[in-house]
């Protein structure tokens, strides 16, 4: 990708970024004498011509895509293979994101072209440091999937459990993936120390049947400067295998009917979970009983559904690049 000449704004991000910028007492005054000659050209599409030049000319002026443009000159990954990048408006915050789209060449099966659209706000573009902090984080993800020693794959092989399991590893990849990025950043001076310890927070709630060297297998992902796809996908589907910590809870005879992990803390009273949580699981295992009972952890999960559900779907980017096959 040649940077300069590959990335495209939006019209309307331009036009309202440019417009946001007129707080400035200069810009409002100039850009309201130039207005107002664009007014007096009869023809519409000729003035549509001309008010888009002007923002543009502004636009480039205030240097207002110079945060977006040298975020993306520091991953080489995307430069060497991305071929265009558009910059999109989004109307709402939770709605920003980068995502990759990669279509494969009608006429040569083995050519591949990479598109790169980033949704951003206009008033994102002003505050640098956020944005810088924002982008990084989300190109590190485009970087990851475009890097063939991470390994991307776009689809998890689906969870015996259903939908509601879906959900959680999806979320527990997305917490795994995210603590790599977030060490990488640190380890480049990108972000702030603190970061550390609110990604163990994240790892400790992700996986809470991890008891022991809870440190340690955090350390795994935020240190590990070569991160893998494969890895982050195995310890998402079963933390307690891949951190070799199995035989330490195994109980023989207590496996849950649900997620299937040997447990020792079943729920007390599955009867009492109430109509809506017992409807759930029962469309996930048609075959469960109440009697058959479950673990804590499962019973957490399903009560925990709706919101686990509805967060799944503020997930930035990624959920459409990701998802349970
Ligand atoms: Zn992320
Ligand atoms: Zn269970």
């Amino acid at each position: 990708m040649n940077a300069s000449a590959a990335i495209h704004y939006d019209p309307r991000l331009i036009e309202e970024t440019v417009f946001h910028a007129q707080r400035d007492r200069y810009v409002s005054v100039e850009l309201e004498e130039a207005r107002n000659r664009i007014y007096e050209v009869a023809d519409a599409d000729e003035r549509e011509t001309l008010f888009n030049d002007l923002n543009q000319t502004w636009f480039v002026r205030l240097g207002l895509g110079k945060t977006i443009e040298q975020a993306l000159q520091e991953q080489t990954l995307i430069i060497d293979q991305v071929e265009n990048c558009f910059i999109v408006r989004a109307t709402q915050a939770k709605e920003e994101s980068a995502e990759l789209f990669v279509a494969q060449d009608a006429n040569r099966k083995n050519l591949e072209h990479r598109t790169l659209r980033v949704l951003l706000r206009p008033e994102s573009l002003f505050d640098a440091k956020a944005l810088t902090l924002f982008l990084r984080h989300e190109l590190f993800h485009i970087a990851d999937m475009l890097d063939p020693a991470f390994g991307y794959e776009p689809t998890l092989p689906k969870a015996p459990g259903g939908p509601t399991y879906d959900t959680l590893i999806i979320n527990r990849y997305r917490v795994l993936w995210d603590i790599t990025i977030s060490g990488r950043m640190l380890h480049r001076g990108w972000c702030a120390a603190a970061i550390r310890g609110r990604q163990l927070n994240d790892f400790v709630n992700a996986f809470p049947m991890l008891q022991d060297n809870v440190e340690e297998l955090f350390s795994r992902f935020f240190d590990s400067e070569r991160p893998q796809h494969s890895d982050l996908a195995r310890f998402a589907f079963d933390p307690r295998q891949a951190s070799g910590s199995l035989h330490r809870h195994a109980a023989p005879g207590t496996h849950c009917p649900l997620c299937k992990f040997p447990t020792h803390a079943f729920e007390a009273e599955p009867n009492n979970l109430g109509a809506d949580i017992l409807a759930a699981i029962t469309e996930d295992f048609p075959n469960w009983v109440a009697s058959l009972g479950l673990c804590t952890q499962c019973a957490d999960l399903y009560r925990a559904r709706q919101m686990s559900m509805a967060a799944a779907k503020l997930l930035p980017g990624w959920s459409s690049c990701l998802k349970a096959d």
